[in-house]
């Protein structure tokens, strides 16, 4: 037996110890492949968390990052946004919806959509508005986004969290007609499309129809938080246009600037117009920087059919993860959509993170148990099954090894 080994030096003494990080360094990429300090390269399964939409060093977006860069960065919002407007126009065209207001992250655009939810109800003389939300959710480690979030491990020790949430599980239409029926104060649903942290979850596309009419009916918004799903990830533009339904708020972020911060609340007609001047805003939110990297992001997607990519290489990803798992004991399924998939597995198996990277594969694991794979959209057919030929062995011998 070896000796047990040293603790390795602290290698970032002065940062806060607020994330478990692998020790290796990633110094460049190209594509969907990185590179780390010491020269190894690796498969990007993770797409720095559904973000890095065109992959890394984009031969179109970085030329047009770089001129945006050495015109002008940022403005403040004091005066006229034309690249805001831009942005908006276009998430607008994408998703039939009308405005859209621009900060910098996730938990900030859903931040918009909660104040808007809040506003909609004052406005029509409800003094406590309650929002419902859904267990296993995630939108946000901010205060009140975490108070939506349904996962006990983001909220504790953070209390107490911000009242007005009403919790239902997700895909039980009877739960949310019973919240109809005996909640007045209710005045949106808070949900996503497909659960992302909460391990690749999907609402069915009866359950968002049903949700949708509940919400005409009571005049409720129905807000999607689609920050992970959207920005074509599924195959659409946005994950709830495949039930064919059209949301009041959809926040988005991640994918949206392919790695730079850009953050951005869609609303329709119903909750378009519910903030005016001096109820929110954000210093970084819609700079021009961002904007460009928003405008850029969604152009190159059109011009290099990055739907249909998402859609026909997530398909043939899933294919190939099924065809080597399936009948695996301990292996449960392949979830999710495009290339947002969760491979769940019956135990928890977060050590797979540390052994794919050092197989040269980066994946993350959500909800303990579900390998999750969101990589950059432009993954060609041979990149998918070059993931598929590093994991699935891993999976295996995990799964064979005792727990
Ligand atoms: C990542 C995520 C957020 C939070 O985004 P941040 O940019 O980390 O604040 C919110 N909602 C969903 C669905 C997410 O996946």
């Amino acid at each position: 037996m070896n000796a047990p080994e040293k603790p390795p030096a602290d290698a970032e003494p002065h940062v806060m110890k607020t994330y478990g990080r692998l020790p290796m360094a990633l110094s460049h990429g190209r594509g969907c492949w990185l590179w780390d300090t010491d020269g190894k390269k690796y498969l990007d399964g993770l797409g720095g968390i559904a973000v890095n939409t065109l992959g890394h060093a984009h031969p179109k977006l970085v030329p047009a990052l770089q001129e945006q860069i050495g015109r002008i960065i940022h403005t403040s919002n004091y005066y006229a946004a034309p690249l805001q407007e831009k942005l908006a126009a276009k998430l607008c065209e994408l998703s039939g919806l009308s405005k859209a207001f621009f900060c910098s992250t996730g938990l900030e655009a859903n931040e918009g959509a909660l104040k808007i939810a809040r506003k909609f109800g004052h406005d029509k003389g409800i003094a406590r508005p309650e929002i419902v939300v859904y267990e296993k959710a995630f939108h946000g480690r901010s205060i009140a986004t975490l108070s939506a979030t349904g996962n006990p491990k983001v909220q504790a020790g953070f209390g107490p969290l911000v009242e007005g949430f009403v919790r239902v599980p997700l895909n039980d239409v009877q739960a949310i007609e019973e919240v109809a029926i005996s909640n007045p104060n209710v005045v949106a649903v808070f949900l996503e499309v497909i659960q992302g942290e909460g391990g690749i979850n999907s609402a069915t596309i009866d359950y968002l129809r049903a949700v949708r009419r509940i919400c005409d009916e009571r005049d409720w918004l129905l807000m999607l938080d689609e920050v992970q799903c959207g920005i074509g990830r599924t195959g659409k533009w946005f994950a709830h246009q495949w039930a064919g339904i059209a949301p009041d708020v959809m926040p988005l972020a991640k994918g949206l600037g392919s790695g730079v911060p850009v953050g951005a609340v869609v609303c329709g007609p119903k909750a378009a117009d519910v903030l005016g001047p001096g109820n929110h805003g954000t210093t970084f939110g819609g700079n021009p920087l961002a904007m460009r990297a928003g405008i850029e992001t969604l152009r190159i997607m059109e011009e290099e059919q990055l739907l249909d990519n998402a859609a026909s290489v997530g398909a043939a990803l899933r294919d190939g993860l099924l065809r080597e798992l399936d009948g695996v004991d301990g292996f449960v399924e392949v979830r999710g959509q495009g290339l947002m998939l969760g491979i769940a597995l019956a135990r928890p198996c977060g050590e797979l993170l540390g052994r794919a990277a050092a197989a040269g594969l980066m994946i993350s694991v959500t909800a303990d148990s579900v390998i999750r794979l969101v990589p950059p959209l432009i993954l060609s057919h041979a990149e998918a099954q070059q993931i598929v030929d590093i994991l699935c062995p891993l999976i295996k011998d995990f799964l064979a090894s005792k727990p």
